[in-house]
């Protein structure tokens, strides 16, 4: 899977102040983790570049959009931001269903947020589809001086707890906050191109005969509909 990964060409395309942009194919994602460990930040900095020290705090959930050119077509990731707050769980879990990729965040400097990777795997497992595949990442490696975790532990936890990739990165940096969202992005699309191999690619996974995946791996874009606020 990896090598096929690694051949993959992809182009990024900005993403516009006024996100009108029509894609061929949507994926679905979200970010979980304990709350201040930067996944809001990391959401914003990996689909514009930037970083706001002064984030407000999310409440329920923000969307954001990361948009590629594989193999011709126009992908949009939709990343759903949660909150990690403990009055929002009930809330959070809802929205776990017929997401294909998790990306859990820790922050290297919070040994709390670390310690407690085990107990958002099991509700990802839970609550979401089976198969959800899961990235972790220790963000905040920009503090070096107050690292708690070191990258072998982050690194061996991702193995333990069978996470698919592991990454340190940094929100305000920068340091890989893209290269999270091109493999998340790569990983789905030929996720979707196996289950839909001699298929239309255009049909949004609605002719696979695995309803399940279609459904839920894929939507297709529902033009009528505003999806981001
Ligand atoms: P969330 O609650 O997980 O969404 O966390 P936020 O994205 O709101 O970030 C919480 C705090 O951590 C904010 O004050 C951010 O400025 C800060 N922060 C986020 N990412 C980084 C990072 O990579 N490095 C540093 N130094 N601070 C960060
Ligand atoms: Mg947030």
């Amino acid at each position: 899977m990896e090598e096929e990964i690694n051949k993959l060409d992809i182009e990024v395309i900005p993403t516009p102040k006024i996100d009108n942009i029509k894609s061929d194919l949507t994926f679905k994602l979200i970010v979980v983790g304990n709350p201040s460990v930067g996944k809001s930040c990391l959401s914003l900095q990996g689909t514009t570049g930037k970083f706001e020290d002064s984030y407000v705090a999310t409440v329920g959930f923000d969307f954001y959009s990361f948009f590629a050119k594989i193999e011709n077509q126009l992908i949009r990731l939709q990343i759903w931001d949660t909150c990690g707050q403990e009055g929002y769980r009930s809330l959070v879990q809802n929205f776990y269903r017929g997401t294909a990729l998790a990306i859990l965040v820790y922050a290297i400097n919070d040994i709390k947020s670390f310690n407690d990777v085990g107990t958002w795997v099991k509700q990802l497992k839970a609550y979401s589809n089976p198969d959800v595949k899961m990235f972790l990442v220790g963000n905040k490696n920009d503090l070096e001086n107050e690292r708690k975790i070191s990258e072998e532990e982050g690194r061996k936890c991702s193995k333990d707890l069978d996470f698919y990739c592991f990454y340190e990165t940094s929100a305000k940096t920068g340091f890989n906050s893209k290269e999270v969202f091109i493999k998340a992005v790569k990983l789905l699309y030929i996720n979707y191109k196996k289950y839909n191999s001699g298929q239309n690619m255009n049909d949004g996974g609605k002719k696979t005969g695995n309803k399940k995946l279609g459904k839920d791996l894929l939507e297709k874009e529902k033009r009528k509909k505003k999806e981001c606020c």
